[in-house]
């Protein structure tokens, strides 16, 4: 039997309360392309979250909405500093380049899939001059693209230093719910009060279909936004069809306790597979992931058995994603097949 629990938070269905609201939505008529209640409760929705008047723009999936978010940030002769595993730089196929014309990515590497801001500075030294792209937007993942989390002061002291450089902050929060469940804080406050400008909100890995939240936090810098994803391809004809799963997702804090759960469940098979195997985590399991060093063999007994599940990062560190519909027997059934698996090995 094919098991997909731990290959990636898309491999979930759509969590109920998303599922519900979309049915309800799905019993009137109602305007196109935005006009509609559903997306402007979204949008106040958000706003009450964060705290804040900040503007928000409904796209298809994260691809689309980190790629606009930094093309509307940059202009073609910039470049955006990310870390070496950032989605951005090994994941969208070049769509951050191609929507802003040309900015270029500037990957760095940064201990547990987080950018330090003395990496981020020796990356702008070595820029030269006009010879260079310019830097103009620092990009960090919250929670990280290896499972971490960036605490408040972490990102207020990259944000500090991007106001020093004349950068803005980009947050690709694919995973932010993760985030904000792990830290138990204000959204605010790992966001606009940290001095974060743009959030590309995500929802997808979260309990929904699709369509991801384009937030900036200062209102110009949205000046415009909507022709640039509309001539992306990005503005949904029936976008309550988008915003209705959102509304479920964002209505008596679905969105955190989904994540919660998620978070607990990655901690849960951390702690089994510590404790019954001694297999320790490649990095700190902060959020809803879990980094393995796996040896080949114990892989392909693994895949064998019907877990499907990839290598991250060469030559040998695995991810196992929890999302929020993992169980606790989904992790006993694949904790018994890897005791099994490393029984079969050693004999
Ligand atoms: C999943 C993910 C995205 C969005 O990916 P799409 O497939 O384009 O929706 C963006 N950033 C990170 C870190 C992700 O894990």
């Amino acid at each position: 039997m094919d098991r997909y629990e731990f290959e990636s938070d898309n491999t979930a269905a759509i969590c109920p309360e998303a599922w519900a609201a979309l049915a309800e939505a799905n019993e009137e008529q109602a305007a196109s392309y935005g006009d509609d209640k559903w997306t402007r409760r979204v949008s106040e929705r958000v706003r009450e979250i964060f705290e804040t008047d900040c503007e928000v723009f409904f796209v298809f999936n994260g691809t689309a909405a980190n790629s606009l978010a930094l093309a509307q940030l940059c202009r073609s002769f910039h470049s955006v500093i990310c870390h070496e595993h950032a989605h951005i730089e090994t994941d969208e196929c070049g769509a951050p380049e191609f929507f802003s014309g040309g900015s270029k990515l500037l990957p760095i590497p940064g201990a547990n899939g987080k950018l330090d801001v003395t990496q981020v500075e020796t990356a702008i030294l070595r820029q030269q001059g006009v010879h260079s792209p310019k830097p103009r937007v620092i990009s960090i993942t919250q929670s990280t693209e290896l499972g971490t989390v960036y605490r408040g002061e972490e990102i207020e002291r990259i944000a500090e230093f991007a106001r020093q450089r004349s950068l803005f902050v980009h947050m690709d929060g694919a995973r932010f719910a993760n985030a904000v469940a792990a830290l138990d804080c204000a959204p605010k406050a790992i966001t606009w009060e940290a001095g974060v400008e743009s959030l590309c909100f995500g929802g997808t890995k979260n309990g929904t279909a699709a369509g991801e939240l384009v937030v900036f936090f200062k209102k110009e810098l949205a000046r415009e936004f909507e022709y640039r994803a509309k001539q992306a391809g990005q503005l949904a004809s029936k976008m309550r069809f988008l915003a209705a799963p959102w509304a479920g997702l964002l209505n008596n804090d679905v969105w955190l306790e989904n994540a919660r759960r998620a978070n607990e469940r990655a901690k849960m098979l951390a702690e089994k597979l510590t404790a019954t195997l001694g297999m320790k985590p490649a990095f700190p399991c902060e959020a809803s992931a879990v980094f393995l060093r796996m040896p080949e063999q114990l892989v392909a007994q693994l895949h064998g058995r019907g877990w499907h599940f990839y290598k991250f990062i060469e030559p040998d560190v695995y991810r196992l994603m929890c999302s929020w519909s993992v169980t606790e027997e989904d992790i006993d059934d694949f904790i018994k097949d890897v005791k099994s698996s490393s029984a079969a090995l050693s004999s």
